[in-house]
């Protein structure tokens, strides 16, 4: 871990500079591994705030005017310095959230990269105008968006934001999270270092309540797009609503994956450990992580096997050991909140597979968890309805097809789902009927050009692909 290149954190960055916060406080950025303070970052003030959103909404006009294919390559600029930097920034990331280095370098860096190339494919591609019968449709930036980020996926849901934001026409005032910061100073440093011009993009860092609120509430800001915790979208929305400014939402999760009754013995273990793989990257810290294994009621007994067999390949440890697959969560506060939840699911009377609220052995410093599994997981439970955000699984056995699509769609939530089933229609099928705003069949991967967003308690914005760039252009029309 030594050896961090850590970004110079002292400022904010407003109107195309560097500028010193004009108060005083600070917040401390903890690695989680160590518990060691590795940098320090300023909480900006109200004034701050004001100057951040002042600056965008001058450099409104002139952005907007800019044509798409300028627009486009400053994204493309911003993606090809990225990855120029991706060992070491993908290093930074590790040291600040836990992630292992090397799945911090391909996911958490490579996914901000392909996001920021992909938003300036898609605004070189976009047809901006459109002809309905005497009209003439023009969609045009939305404003001043004010953009507010969690700590899980520091670039990547920056990017998702900021790079739509830019490739839409927009001016941004990003506040990313206070916890995992460090990766947004970097990104601030490489568009300082572009000729884009001042008061497009500009960064006022802090806390929620405080610099996130005093964001949302600014009557500079035209919409808000907010990634987080439920409860903190739910307060956003309201504040924004009393100044009728919209909002895009990106929320949490409980993700079911649904093993279908026709899959053979080998398929079926496969879809257990890719299950347990993809649910556990990034610790368990991922809102689209599928946490609810739904199995058939005669196959809970294999299911527990295998995962508990699984479990074991993953022993927490330092993300600097390259054997390591399972990092500590981000901070004291996640860790606690992860352990709270297992000692409630075994109050409730779920069973412990393995796993448990104890820290791993040897591991006493560092916010680690053990990977855990839980089984005779009834609905009710807390651990079968609240995100939990850690490296637990809870197995929910089905007994038909039907009863196993009642419970994928028994959450409050509908951001993800997996299906794996033998037969590909049949599959397929039961996915249309999980509502849930991805659905992956059969352990598909990823694809960063497909929207990505909720329903109910995940809230309702879309990003990413065209619909990340839809997400910040509104619509005017002019009749002939
Ligand atoms: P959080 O809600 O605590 O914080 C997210 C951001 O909001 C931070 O920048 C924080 O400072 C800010 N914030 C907090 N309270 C605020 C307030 N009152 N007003 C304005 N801003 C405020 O969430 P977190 O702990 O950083 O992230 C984890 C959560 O994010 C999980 O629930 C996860 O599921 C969710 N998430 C969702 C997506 C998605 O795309 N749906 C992606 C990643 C994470």
């Amino acid at each position: 871990m030594s050896g961090i290149d850590v970004p110079d954190t002292s400022g904010l960055y407003l109107d195309g500079m560097w500028r010193p916060a004009s108060g005083d406080d600070r917040i401390a950025v903890r690695n989680p591994a160590t518990e060691q303070v590795i940098a320090e970052i300023p909480v900006a003030t109200a004034a701050d705030v004001d100057a951040a959103c002042r600056a965008a909404a001058t450099a409104l006009p002139g952005w907007a005017a800019v044509p798409p294919a300028e627009r486009a390559r400053v994204c493309r600029a911003i993606s090809e310095a990225l990855a120029g930097r991706a060992a070491e920034l993908g290093d930074l990331v590790a040291a600040d959230l836990g992630m292992p280095r090397t799945l911090a370098r391909n996911v958490q860096i490579g996914l901000g990269v392909a996001d920021f190339a992909n938003l300036a494919d898609t605004a070189e591609r976009h047809v901006f105008e459109h002809t309905v019968g005497n009209s003439v449709v023009r969609e045009v930036p939305v404003g001043v968006v004010g953009a507010i980020t969690p700590w899980n996926f520091p670039l990547h849901q920056i990017a998702a934001k900021v790079g739509g934001a830019l490739a839409a026409g927009a001016t941004v005032v990003l506040k990313p999270s206070e916890v995992t910061p460090l990766v947004a100073f970097a990104l601030a440093g490489i568009i300082a270092e572009l000729d884009l011009p001042a008061g497009v993009f500009n960064m006022v860092t802090g806390d929620g309540p405080g610099v996130g609120e005093a964001l949302v509430r600014h009557p500079a800001v035209d919409m808000v797009s907010f990634t987080g915790s439920t409860r903190a979208g739910a307060r956003v929305a309201a504040l924004a609503g009393e100044r009728v400014r919209p909002v895009a939402l990106e929320l949490g999760g409980k993700s079911p994956v649904v093993l279908l009754d026709d899959l053979d013995d080998a398929t079926f273990e496969t879809a257990l450990r890719r299950g347990m793989a993809g649910a556990f990257l990034n610790s368990g810290q991922a809102c689209n992580a599928f946490t609810r294994v739904v199995v058939p009621a005669g196959r809970l007994a294999r299911a527990e096997e295998v995962l508990a067999d699984a479990a074991a390949g993953f022993p927490p440890g330092d993300p600097f050991d390259p054997a390591t697959r399972l990092g500590p969560l981000v901070s004291a506060v996640q860790r606690d909140r992860v352990r709270d939840h297992i000692e409630q699911g075994i109050a409730q009377g779920a069973r412990l597979v393995c796993g448990g609220p104890k820290a791993p052995e040897g591991l006493d410093t560092g916010y680690f968890v053990r990977p855990t599994v839980f089984s005779d997981v009834t609905r009710d439970m807390r651990i079968a309805r609240e995100e939990i955000f850690g490296p637990v699984l809870v197995l929910q056995a089905y007994r038909d097809v039907a009863d196993a699509v009642a419970i994928a769609n028994d959450t409050a939530y509908g951001l993800a789902a997996g299906v794996w089933g033998q037969d590909p229609q049949r599959a397929e099928s039961v996915a249309w009927r999980i509502r849930a705003g991805q659905v992956d069949l059969n352990g598909a991967r990823y694809n960063p050009l497909a929207p990505f967003g909720g329903f109910g308690d995940s809230g309702h914005g879309r990003e990413f692909g065209r619909w990340g760039l839809a997400e910040f252009l509104t619509t005017r029309s002019l009749q002939r």
